[in-house]
């Protein structure tokens, strides 16, 4: 057997062009996206220039907030909060990861939930627990979803292994396939014989950093594969699956680049739709205490 791609990056293409029709519709009312950034680390520059640019090619008015990595906590969260009060800012993300001396998952949550566009905050992940269909949900784990969704693969009762548990991708993954009836084991660096529990899996979707980890002997016949790893080895980028020898026994696999990272991107557009078309259908103010907040600010 030959494994079938999935192609993300002409999927990412296809959700972004239907994004740029619809924008394009709004006759000048365009959604915009605010993106703090703190620090000079060249990875998080890269990933943000590439938001930036995706985000002009579908309509999107992108601001990036560059900050001093020595910014103190209070200054940052009273920049999440002017954010939250801007009732021209749709979303807001902070590019991770933060400098040490910042606690990411207090300013996180500083977010307000109705501009959570990353999904990250409490709020939104706790919609996404008790699977309720107004959580923004993390933007890799809803393009992995888009990929399976785009092979027509019925996810009822299928064993989907995760692996990998972060907060952005390997615990909102195992969550949403769990939403979507899937059986799914979480796996992490302390689970014990990894590929037993591969070989059992129908869906694998892998997010552990580690550079072609995953071998055809640690795979079943026909299983799907989503590969969410980026990792550079010698100058070159790779996957945590052994692409080519998984390739012959897999029923569909994603490439790296190329699968999972455009459709990233993708999706973050998308819940900046989202959340502008949900700010416009129901105005509400927008304070830094949150979705049902009735202070006065
Ligand atoms: P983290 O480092 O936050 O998490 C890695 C997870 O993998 C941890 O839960 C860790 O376990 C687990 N892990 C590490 N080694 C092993 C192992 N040998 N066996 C089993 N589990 C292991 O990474 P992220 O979740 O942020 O990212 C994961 C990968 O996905 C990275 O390569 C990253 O670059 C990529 N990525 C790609 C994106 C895309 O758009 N394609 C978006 C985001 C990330 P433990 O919790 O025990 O430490």
């Amino acid at each position: 057997m030959t494994a079938q791609i999935i192609d993300g990056k002409s999927l990412a293409q296809k959700i972004c062009s239907d994004l740029k029709q619809k924008i394009s519709a709004l006759n000048g009312n365009i959604p915009c996206l605010a993106v703090i950034l703190v620090g000079d680390d060249e990875a998080s520059r890269i990933y943000v220039r590439n938001k930036q640019k995706k985000a002009a090619e579908v309509g999107i008015d992108c601001h990036i907030i560059e900050l001093s990595d020595s910014i103190g906590e209070n200054a940052l969260l009273e920049t999440i909060d002017e954010l939250n009060n801007n009732p021209e800012v749709n979303g807001i993300i902070v590019q991770l990861p933060l400098p040490q001396h910042l606690d990411t998952q207090k300013i996180i949550a500083r977010i307000s939930p109705d501009k959570d566009v990353d999904g990250f905050t409490p709020y939104n992940s706790g919609l996404l627990s008790s699977n309720n269909p107004d959580a923004f949900v993390s933007a890799t784990p809803k393009g992995v979803l888009a990929m399976l969704q785009s092979i027509n693969v019925n996810l009822c009762g299928k064993h989907a292994v995760v692996i990998g548990r972060s907060q952005i991708v390997g615990r909102p993954m195992g969550k949403l396939l769990l939403n979507h009836d899937c059986t799914v084991t979480i796996t992490h660096s302390h689970t014990v014989d990894l590929p037993s529990i591969t070989k059992t899996a129908d869906i694998i979707v892998s997010a552990c950093g580690q550079p072609q980890m995953i071998k055809s002997s640690w795979i079943k016949d026909g299983a799907i594969i989503i590969d969410v790893g980026i990792n550079r080895t010698d100058g070159k980028l790779c996957g945590d699956i052994d692409f080519d020898d998984v390739k012959n026994k897999a029923s569909y696999i994603t490439p790296v680049p190329g699968g999972v990272g455009p459709m990233t991107i993708a999706m973050l557009l998308a819940n900046t739709f989202e959340a502008f078309s949900r700010q416009k259908s129901h105005p509400q103010h927008h304070c830094c205490h949150g979705h049902d907040c009735h202070c006065s600010k």
